[in-house]
């Protein structure tokens, strides 16, 4: 299923954490909210990158 979820594009900038929505812009600062898939970084993921270096290492 296609999903327009999108998420603030300087969240980083301007929230603690992403600020998702379903518009094309930051519900909470006015900005631009770009696509949000595939995600950039998710904050639920704390082990996204262990997982990802051990992918990298096993590639090589
Ligand atoms: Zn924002």
């Amino acid at each position: 299923m296609h999903s327009d979820l999108r998420v603030c594009a300087s969240w980083s900038e301007h929230h603690d954490r992403p600020v998702y929505t379903l518009t094309t812009s930051c519900p909470e600062c006015g900005g631009d909210a770009v696509n949000s898939a595939p995600a950039p970084y998710d904050p639920t993921d704390r082990y996204g990158e262990y997982r990802r270096a051990l992918k990298r290492r096993a590639q090589e």
